[in-house]
């Protein structure tokens, strides 16, 4: 794996490996990884070259395979915490770095390049008065409406990373079903012919989504921490709200948001197979997310 820590470094690799025909699956990450994350990048190294040729190929797609040349992909990961995205700067400071744990799971699964750029490098105007975008009523509902700006800042460092790495096929957790919706959007906005993958949610064997954040909770936070799955299952098998919040709230958790809504279009919509049952909660200090389609 070949680490880059400079964007100019990064674009020339890049470049090389249009020129040499390869296609570019990529994994944005704020790191502190954990099998989940670790999913997303099988898959990205599974899914095989040229998956996504077609009318909606990358934006760059003049890659084709040289002639007498196997077509082949690469897989680039980035692990960046981007400052611009976080509402509450405690969880700014708070978040897990553990970057030489990271180099090394990159590794053993197969990243061709990891991007670890400093904040300087993403940012070179500084982090404040940047561009904003029209998310619509994304920008309103459940995480938008509890992290007010929180989308904007995950959409400039996202336009900076798919400047930049300009790939063919991205791949993103649907744990965070909003965000994957927020920069579906932002590609539609760019007119980037990218092809978002949104890849399913990797749990611990007692249904708790894995999330870098989980490595805050202390151990009878993590124990209750559990609550979550079980209320979205409760939602599953047919249970109302309330039976599902009072799982919640013996679990200690302080509720955000549980809400149903259409998996299209996240309108609120009564229990029904095939919606999305989507939950944000704090368990102490932390705050977890987590969604079950019914
Ligand atoms: P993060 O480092 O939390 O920004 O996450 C980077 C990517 O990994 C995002 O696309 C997340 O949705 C995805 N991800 C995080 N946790 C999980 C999980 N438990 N299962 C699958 N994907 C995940």
């Amino acid at each position: 794996m070949i680490l880059f820590k400079k964007t100019g470094d990064l674009r020339r690799w890049i470049e090389q490996q249009r020129i040499s025909g390869n296609a570019i699956g990529f994994v944005p990450t704020m790191g502190a990884l954990h099998a989940g994350h670790i999913s997303l990048i099988d898959i990205s190294k599974n899914i095989g070259p040229y998956a996504n040729v077609g009318p909606s190929a990358g934006q760059h797609s003049a890659s084709q395979p040289l002639a007498g040349q196997p077509p082949a992909s690469v897989t680039v990961c980035s692990v960046f915490v981007n400052p611009t995205q976080f509402n509450d700067p405690k969880d700014y400071q708070k978040y897990p770095i553990t970057i030489e744990k990271d180099i090394s799971l990159l590794t053993a699964a197969g990243v061709d390049a990891l991007f670890l750029p400093e904040v300087q490098e993403v940012y070179p105007n500084g982090t404040t008065g940047l561009e904003t975008y029209d998310l619509g009523r994304l920008e309103t509902i459940l995480e938008g409406k509890y992290r007010p700006g929180h989308f904007q800042g995950v959409c400039q460092v996202m336009r900076r990373l798919l400047q930049l790495v300009g790939p063919d096929d991205l791949f993103m957790g649907s744990k965070d079903y909003q965000q994957c919706m927020v920069v579906q959007r932002l590609i539609q906005l760019m007119d980037w012919s990218i092809h978002l993958h949104r890849c399913p949610i990797v749990r611990e064997s007692d249904g708790l989504a894995m999330s870098s954040r989980n490595t805050r909770l202390n151990p009878e936070e993590r124990q209750r921490a559990t609550a979550i799955y079980q209320s979205l299952q409760s939602l599953r098998s047919g249970a109302p709200l309330s039976t599902a919040q009072k799982i919640l709230d013996d679990a200690q958790f302080r509720t955000d948001y549980i809400s149903i809504c259409d998996a299209e279009t996240l309108e609120p919509v009564p229990p029904e197979p095939g919606a999305v049952a989507l939950i944000a909660a704090f368990q102490g200090e932390v705050r977890l997310i987590d969604n079950l389609v019914l």
